[in-house]
C-alpha cells in the first residue's frame, strides 16, 4: 500500500524546542488533543488497522465521532479543516458515504468486543446534515457496534443553522445532547471577532433547546476577548446559568491557534491567568465539574465522550468522515481531508484513511500520561493493569520535576494535577512526551485540507 508523502511531514510539522515549548512558569498555548504524533518511523498501512494491536489497549469502551468539515463561511480564527458550502444540499451524499465507512468496520469484525458509549456528530457544522441523515447513521452504529448502557448522542450545531423544528427532530431521533459555538452574549465581541451569529441567534438556539429538553444542552465561550475584564467576564457565564445550559467549554482567545488579529485589544497575559483562576473558582461555587481543561459540567452532566477520548484509560475512537481522526486498535489515523475525496473513495469500497501511525509500547505508555492530564487524575492501579509496570518505574524524572514545582500531587492511586497545575495542563502534557514524538506540533487540519492519498484500502463490500 502506497501513500502520498506529505511535504515536511505537514499533519505534526517537526520544529525546533523553542518553538515546541514553553518552560514553565510560562504557559504552554499548544493545545493537545492528540498522541502520539506523525514522527515517521514504519510507514502506515491502513491494512494495520485490522490486525490485532501492538500494544495492550486500555479500555474498550468507545466513540463514534461522525465528522463532517462543512460550514456555511469560514471564521476569521478558525484551524480546522472546513470546505464552505452554501446550503445542506451541497453534502447530499455525505451520510451515505458514512454509514458505508462504519460497514467498512464492521465487514473486517472489527467492532465486536468494543461497548459504545457515545456517538458525536462534530464539525465544522455537524448541523448541515439533514435530521434525517442523523437519524440514520445513530441507528447504523448503534446496530453494527454493541453498547451496554445508555449511549451519550452529541450533535455539535452552529446557532446559524438551526431551529426549533430542526432541534425537535433531533430530540424525536434520539439526540440527547446539544452543543453551540455561543462564543459571546455581546454583540460588539461577536462582530469584532468576525463571527456571524447574532445575540438574538445565540440566545434562541439555547431557549428552543432547553424548551425542547434534551439532557444536555452545551455551549463553548471565549474569553479574554477584546478589552474584556473579569465584571464582563462573569456577566457572560452568568448569562449562560440564566438559560440553564449543562455543560461550558471556556476558551482563551490567546491561544496560539487562534491569534493573528485583534492581539493589540486581548487583555495581558496576567489577566488571561486571572481569568482562567476566576472561571476554576466561580464554577467549583456553583458545584459543577472540571471534566477536562477547558471543560465544566454540572455534575450529572459530566461529558462521556471526554472521558472515553481522553480520561486515562482511553476508550476507542472511531472517526468517521472527511477530516476524522481515529486512535482504534493501537493506531492513529487520518482520513482525506477533501469531501469530495472521500465520498468517492468509500462509494469505491475502500477506506478513506491518508495518513497513520501504529503506537509503539513506549507511545501507548505516553499516550495513557499526555492525555491522561487533561483530566486532572491519573490512575496509578489501571496503567499498571494495563502495561505490567509502575508508572513511577516510566516516568519518575517528569514526575519528581511536576511535584517539586507544586503541579500534580502524589496520592495513593492517582496522581492528581492541583489547582495551579490547571493553568498549565499543556506544559504538564508535555512532560510525557515520548523522545520520538518531541518539537512535534499537534495536527491542525487547516493546513491539510485537500490532502488525499494517491492509493486506497479496498474493503470490498458484500
Ligand atoms: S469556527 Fe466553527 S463554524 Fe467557524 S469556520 Fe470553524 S468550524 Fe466552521
Amino acid at each position: 500500500m502506497k501513500f502520498k508523502s506529505l511535504k515536511q511531514n505537514i499533519f505534526t510539522p517537526l520544529v525546533s524546542t523553542d518553538e515546541w515549548c514553553k518552560k514553565y512558569p510560562e504557559v504552554d498555548r499548544e493545545y493537545i488533543w492528540s498522541y502520539p504524533l506523525q514522527y515517521g518511523g514504519k510507514p502506515f498501512n491502513p491494512i494495520d488497522i485490522f490486525r490485532s494491536s501492538d500494544v495492550p489497549l486500555p479500555s474498550l469502551d468507545a466513540v463514534v465521532y461522525i465528522h463532517t468539515p462543512a460550514c456555511l463561511f469560514r471564521c476569521p480564527m478558525c484551524p480546522f479543516y472546513v470546505e464552505v458550502v452554501k446550503s445542506r444540499k451541497d453534502i447530499m451524499g455525505y451520510a451515505k458515504a458514512v454509514i458505508k465507512e462504519l460497514h467498512m468496520y464492521k465487514k473486517a469484525n472489527l467492532t465486536k468486543n468494543l461497548n459504545l458509549n457515545t456517538i458525536y456528530f462534530g464539525g465544522g457544522t455537524a448541523t448541515l446534515l439533514y435530521p434525517e441523515d442523523i437519524k440514520e447513521i445513530i441507528d447504523e452504529v448503534k446496530k453494527i457496534i454493541p453498547n451496554k448502557g445508555e449511549i451519550e448522542i452529541t450533535v455539535e450545531g452552529h446557532p446559524c443553522t438551526v431551529d426549533y423544528n430542526y432541534l425537535s427532530s433531533l430530540k424525536a431521533y434520539g439526540v440527547n445532547r446539544v452543543s453551540f459555538g455561543i462564543q459571546s452574549f455581546d454583540q460588539n465581541t461577536l462582530s469584532k471577532l468576525g463571527l456571524k451569529q447574532t445575540v438574538e441567534q445565540n440566545e434562541k438556539v439555547l431557549k428552543d433547546s432547553i424548551k425542547l429538553g434534551f439532557k444536555t444542552v452545551a455551549a463553548d465561550l471565549l474569553y479574554r476577548t477584546p478589552n474584556q475584564d473579569i465584571k464582563q467576564l462573569k456577566k457572560q457565564l452568568d448569562r449562560f446559568f440564566e438559560f440553564g445550559v449543562h455543560s461550558i467549554s471556556t476558551y482563551s482567545l490567546e491561544l496560539s491557534i487562534r491569534q493573528g488579529i485583534l492581539s493589540k485589544q486581548l487583555p495581558s497575559e496576567e489577566m488571561d491567568q486571572k481569568m482562567f483562576y476566576f472561571i476554576n473558582d466561580y464554577m467549583k461555587k456553583k458545584g459543577w465539574v472540571h471534566t477536562a481543561q477547558p471543560d465544566y459540567a454540572h455534575k450529572d452532566h459530566v461529558q462521556k465522550e471526554i472521558l472515553t477520548t481522553w480520561k486515562a484509560p482511553q476508550g476507542q475512537t472511531i472517526g468517521l468522515g472527511a477530516g476524522a481522526c481515529s486512535s482504534f486498535n493501537g493506531a492513529n489515523y487520518y482520513n482525506v481531508h477533501d469531501i469530495e475525496e472521500y465520498i468517492n473513495v468509500v462509494n469505491e469500497g475502500c477506506l478513506p484513511v491518508l495518513i497513520g501511525q501504529k503506537f509503539s509500547l513506549e507511545d501507548a505508555m505516553s499516550r495513557y500520561m499526555v492525555l491522561g492530564t487533561r483530566c486532572f487524575e491519573i490512575s496509578k492501579v489501571e496503567f499498571e493493569k494495563c502495561f505490567g509496570k509502575k508508572i513511577e518505574e516510566i516516568f519518575s524524572k517528569s514526575l519528581s520535576y511536576l511535584l517539586s514545582k507544586g503541579l500534580i500531587t502524589n496520592e495513593e492511586k492517582y496522581f492528581k494535577v492541583t489547582d495551579k497545575g490547571k493553568y498549565y495542563v499543556d506544559n504538564i502534557s508535555k512532560q510525557f512526551y515520548s523522545n520520538n514524538n518531541r518539537n512535534h506540533l499537534q495536527p491542525w487540519g487547516e493546513k491539510m485540507k485537500g490532502a488525499v492519498a494517491s492509493s486506497y484500502l479496498c474493503v470490498y463490500e458484500e
